[in-house]
Parts: structure tokens; C-alpha cells; sequence
């Protein structure tokens, strides 16, 4: 390890030269409180900025150790000191210091969600932050008194007011610890009840905007308030406002449906529990929104690629001879796309789907009495939703919940019927029952075969090439919702469960990770998805980026869900798989 004052030197050499000198300053060096570890040198001031890492040791920063009691409020507590480092940045980072992104300094901050992220580690000994800097020049040429000063001044003070106990807003990161402990804990707890969600009483569903995930505001926002039915309390490890219990609706496994009028409010609802499988920054609303986490939004999606799915208990007997138990398409339909996502949701190991009427083919949802008797079930392929998802439950214990304000056949298939009623919601399961038997629908149950299994495939590695022109891996993530992997482009658009860009970017190089280390041909999915979820368990993401050494940054990563990573090995267009037969 080098000393400060070789650092300051070199800069004062490479002062007013070209931007390539800045190669030299790559190395690690001691200050006073902190190790400053330069592991990536940018080419430019345009390129991607440099990476560096700080590190503090865990002596010095004086945490009290019951913040660390755990990897849940480990989890807490890092999270809660990437948004303080972030603040503290904003408050000294000057970006005018020169071309492109001179002056930059940044690091991987989330957004309402909490998830494990590479952008801070805590070990036994040390805490360490991952971040990007922006070497700073004029054009190409070097401005060495401006690195000086971000890298003396502007450095150590984020350092200093963010990384030590003493310096920060302590009852913050005390709330974030205890609130993530507590979020699993009652994740943990739902299970165990025989529940799939839990919606808290004063919860804020609405958010700012559609193209927002900020609360709606206080005064227009309708705090959810569980109907009677429904309340349960849960206990909560660390209390909140003085309670150890929290009180809310929790909904039970089996069929939900949630009805009501358009407007009333009920996909945000069901936005809410999709978002309930990660737990919420404080001031969110839905901290207490908590979802199983093998939840997984089910939606059609035309156009997308299905490569040898069994969709055979949905979709059969296709037209033009095509082989619905090996069913493979280039450009599938609403229907059939909805049925694939299905599958592979049950593949990759799902126990609750979530599905939404404003973004589901009709005709994969119902087939109602006067359509059975114009077009005869022997020219009709699709067997619809209602007459599988009762059977899903009691063969698979795979729950649902279900949107639906079109179409009242579904009450004879529901465990729990939740009416919203300008933002309220009501149990109305006695009365849409009786209604079903007063009104009959005339409809006959469709069901062609008992559904025995899930043909599970098994993926080929050879179908993963990152390779792009001269460079061997190329793997980037170009927004929340696409990768592009090699050559290829993976379309991500409707998959709603991911929420964070270091989530694209993980799952992109997650499918190169598993291609390389596990992918044989014969290892089914689930298999892959199971020893991936281990290993991040183990060794978390930092050495998800197979080009980084492992004492190096390790790029800025979030954990996404495996549900997420499978949805992508879907949706790769050159993704080929063997069947396994089971029978
Ligand atoms: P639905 O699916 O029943 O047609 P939505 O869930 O799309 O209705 O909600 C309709 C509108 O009402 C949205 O703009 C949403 O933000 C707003 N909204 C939903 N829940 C609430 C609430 N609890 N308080 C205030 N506004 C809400
Ligand atoms: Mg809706």
C-alpha cells in the first residue's frame, strides 16, 4: 500500500498531460482513517467513470454490534448507508470540474426497494464502499488540482460523514436494520399461517405517477384498511411505535379474486403485493406490504419467444399441426404467451401467480356458455384459466390472485372474493357465491386431461454466447428492462418484478455465470435456479462479473429473484433446451 503523498505526487507530475497518464494513479493507498483502492482507471472523460473502493476499518467506525446482529439488518443497515453516502455526495461532488464526467463521484444507491447490493460490504472487519469517480480533465488534458481536490477533500469528507457511528443520522440506520429484520420475519411468518400476503392497515398502495414509485401524497392518498374477515396480527421482532404486533389484511392461500369497479382501485392493489416480495425504504407506504417471496406476475405477452414449453393443459391441439407439448414460437400470441409464462413460473418454482384482467388475453381468461356453444370445443385450443386454476391449487398448491371486474364465472372457482370499493376493500365471498348459484353461467367445465406434471428442460449452455465482435464478454444492461448479451437483445419490457437496473445488469451476467459453471444439458431450471440462489447466499454478488478479479470493485450489482433471472433465460431468443421426460 502506497502513501498519500506518492498520490499527491503523481498528480502534481501528471498535471496538464494526456488523459492516458492517469493510468499511473491505479493502486492503493492509506489516509488517516481510510484504505482508497483505485482498481479501474477510465480511458477517457467521457468513458465509463473509474472504480474505486473505500474502505474503513471496523473498529474505527463505532457501530453498535446489534446493528449487526444479522444478515437482515446487515442488510438494513448497508442499504441505509448507500442513501447517506449518496446525500453526503450531493453535498460536496461538483460536476463542473471539467469534460464529460469530470468530477463525477457516484455510488449504486436503490430506489424504494431494499436489496442486497454491491455498492457497500460489511465483513467481520471492515466496511467497504464501491464506487465510481470521474477523473477530471480539460478536453484530454489532465486537471491534476482538481483530482487533488476531489480525491483529499471531497473524498474523505464522504467518508467521514457517512461511515462513522458518530457522524450520521443514527436513528436511521437503528429504523432501516430493525424494519428489514422485521419484513422477513413476517414474510417468514406468512407461510406458516397459510397466507400469501399480508397488506398492513395504514399502508399506501397509489403512487405519485404512473411513471413514478413515490407514494401518492398524504392528503390524496386512502391509507388500505383490512376488512374485519381478513385482519390478522402478526408479531414483529423489533417494535414499531411501541407495538410488537402489526395488524392488517392477510390474505389466504387458494384462489383470491378482487373485484370491483374500474377506478376502485384494484390493480394498484395488486401492484402492491407484486412489489411485497422486497421490502420498502421507511416513508414508502408499503414497508409493510409483505408477499411470499416466490410470488410471480403472470401477464400475456405477445410477441416474445418461447423456446419447447409443455403448454398442453392450457393450449392444444393447435392448428397447422403444431406440437403443443414441445411448444416453441418465435412471435407467440396473447394467449399462448400467457399460458408459457405460467409454465415456467411453475418451472422455476413459483407458489403464488398474480394476475391482472388489464394485462391478460380474454380469451385465455374465460370462455364463456355462448361461446362453448357457437365454436365447439374440438376447434377451440385454449383450455381457459377458470378451468385449471382450482387445480393448480389442489395438485400443485400453487395460490392465485386475481383481478377481475369482467366477468362474474370466476366466483365459482374462488376461496376469497375482495370487493374494492372506492379504495376500501370488503369481503363479499358469501354473496358472490350465492349469486353464482342464483345466476347460473351455463358453462361447461372445459378440462380435457387431469394435469399429472410439469415437463421440466434443461438448458443447453451452448446457447450462450456473450461474445460481440473482438470482446470475448459483452454484457450490459441498456435500461431497467433489456439486456443485451453478446449480440443478442433480451427483452425484459413486461417483466414487472424487477425493479432496479443493478437487477438487469446481475441477471444479465448471472445467465452467463450459470452457462459456465452449472449448465449441462441435464440440470433442469429449477435445479440451476436453486444452486444460483446458494451461491448468492454464500458468496453474494461480488463475483457475479467473471472479467473482475476478486479484489476489485466487483461492478455495481443488486439482487434480483431467481423468477427474474429465469424470466430472462425465457426471453433469450438463442436459448435452446432439452425436455426431461418424466413419465
Ligand atoms: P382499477 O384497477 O380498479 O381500475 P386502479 O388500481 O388502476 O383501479 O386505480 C385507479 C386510480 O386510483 C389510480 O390512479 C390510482 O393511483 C388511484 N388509487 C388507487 N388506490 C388509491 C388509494 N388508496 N387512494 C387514492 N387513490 C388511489
Ligand atoms: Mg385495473
Amino acid at each position: 500500500m502506497q502513501s498519500t503523498v506518492d498520490l499527491r505526487n503523481i498528480l502534481k507530475r501528471i498535471d496538464g498531460r494526456g488523459y492516458k497518464a492517469y493510468k499511473e494513479i491505479k493502486g492503493q493507498y492509506s489516509f488517516d482513517f481510510f484504505s482508497l483502492f483505485i482498481d479501474h482507471v477510465q480511458g477517457d472523460p467521457f468513458a465509463a467513470p473509474s472504480k474505486i473502493r473505500v474502505r474503513v476499518a471496523q473498529s474505527a467506525v463505532s457501530f453498535p454490534a446489534e446493528l449487526l446482529r444479522s444478515p437482515h439488518r446487515k442488510l438494513g443497515l448497508a442499504d441505509a448507508l448507500i442513501r447517506i453516502i449518496d446525500q453526503n455526495i450531493k453535498k460536496v461532488a461538483r460536476l463542473h470540474r471539467g469534460t464529460g464526467k469530470s468530477g463525477l463521484i457516484q455510488i449504486d444507491v436503490g430506489s424504494q426497494e431494499i436489496l442486497p447490493r454491491t455498492a457497500l460490504k460489511i465483513t467481520d472487519s471492515f466496511f467497504e464502499a464501491r464506487m465510481e469517480i470521474g477523473l477530471p480533465a480539460r478536453g484530454r488534458t489532465i486537471l491534476g488540482q482538481h483530482a487533488e481536490a476531489m480525491i483529499f477533500n471531497e473524498l474523505p469528507f464522504i467518508v467521514e460523514q457517512s461511515l462513522f457511528y458518530q457522524n450520521i443520522d443514527q436513528l436511521k440506520v437503528r429504523q432501516f436494520a430493525e424494519y428489514v429484520e422485521n419484513y422477513f420475519a413476517l414474510q417468514k411468518q406468512l407461510k406458516e399461517k397459510g397466507l400469501v400476503a399480508l397488506i398492513a392497515d395504514d399502508a399506501i398502495l397509489p403512487r405519485e405517477s404512473g411513471i413514478s414509485s413515490k407514494p401518492l401524497s398524504g392528503t390524496q392518498a386512502i391509507p388500505f384498511k383490512s376488512p374485519e374477515e381478513l385482519k390478522i396480527s402478526l408479531s414483529l421482532p423489533n417494535p414499531v411505535n411501541g407495538q410488537s404486533q402489526i395488524t392488517g389484511c392477510g390474505i389466504p392461500q387458494g384462489i383470491t379474486l378482487i373485484v370491483g369497479g374500474g377506478f376502485h382501485g384494484k390493480s394498484t392493489l395488486l401492484k402492491a403485493i407484486e412489489l411485497g416480495v422486497y421490502p420498502h425504504v421507511l416513508g414508502d407506504g408499503r414497508e409493510y406490504v409483505v408477499t411470499v417471496p416466490d410470488a410471480v406476475k403472470i401477464r400475456a405477452e405477445d410477441g416474445r419467444r418461447v423456446e419447447k414449453v409443455d403448454i398442453r393443459s392450457f393450449i392444444n391441439h393447435l392448428p397447422g399441426n403444431r406440437n403443443a407439448a414441445r411448444f416453441c414460437t418465435e412471435d407467440a400470441s396473447g394467449s399462448t404467451s400467457q399460458a408459457a409464462n405460467i409454465i415456467e413460473a411453475m418451472e422455476s418454482g413459483a407458489s403464488l401467480l398474480l394476475v391482472d384482467e388489464d394485462t391478460s388475453a380474454t380469451n385465455f381468461m374465460i370462455r364463456d356458455a355462448r361461446m362453448q356453444a357457437l365454436v365447439h370445443k374440438e376447434f377451440e385450443p385454449i383450455t381457459p384459466f377458470i378451468d385449471r386454476v382450482r387445480e393448480m391449487y389442489e395438485r400443485f398448491n400453487i395460490s392465485t390472485i386475481l383481478v377481475m371486474g369482467g366477468s362474474g364465472d370466476y366466483f365459482s372457482v374462488a376461496d376469497t372474493v375482495i370487493m374494492m370499493k372506492e379504495y376500501k376493500p370488503q369481503v363479499v365471498t358469501a354473496e358472490a357465491k350465492k349469486i353464482a348459484e342464483q345466476l347460473n353461467t351455463n358453462r361447461t367445465f372445459e378440462r380435457e386431461f387431469e394435469w399429472q406434471t410439469i415437463t421440466e428442460r434443461s438448458p443447453l449452455p451452448e446457447s450462450f454466447n456473450p461474445a460481440k465482435g473482438k470482446k470475448e464478454v459483452k454484457i450490459e444492461a441498456r435500461g431497467l428492462n433489456s439486456i443485451q448479451f453478446g449480440t443478442s437483445n433480451i427483452d425484459l419490457q413486461q417483466i414487472e418484478q424487477i425493479v432496479d437496473i443493478s437487477q438487469t445488469r446481475a441477471i444479465g451476467f448471472a445467465l452467463y455465470f450459470l452457462s459456465r459453471r452449472w449448465m449441462d444439458g441435464q440440470l433442469t431450471v429449477r435445479q440451476l435456479l436453486e444452486r444460483l440462489q446458494d451461491f448468492w447466499k454464500t458468496e453474494g454478488l461480488d463475483s457475479l462479473n467473471p472479467l473482475h478479479k476478486s479484489e476489485e470493485h466487483p461492478g455495481n450489482f443488486a439482487q434480483p429473484r431467481t423468477f427474474e433471472v429465469a424470466a430472462a433465460l425465457n426471453r433469450y431468443r438463442r436459448l435452446r433446451v432439452r425436455q426431461i421426460k418424466t413419465d
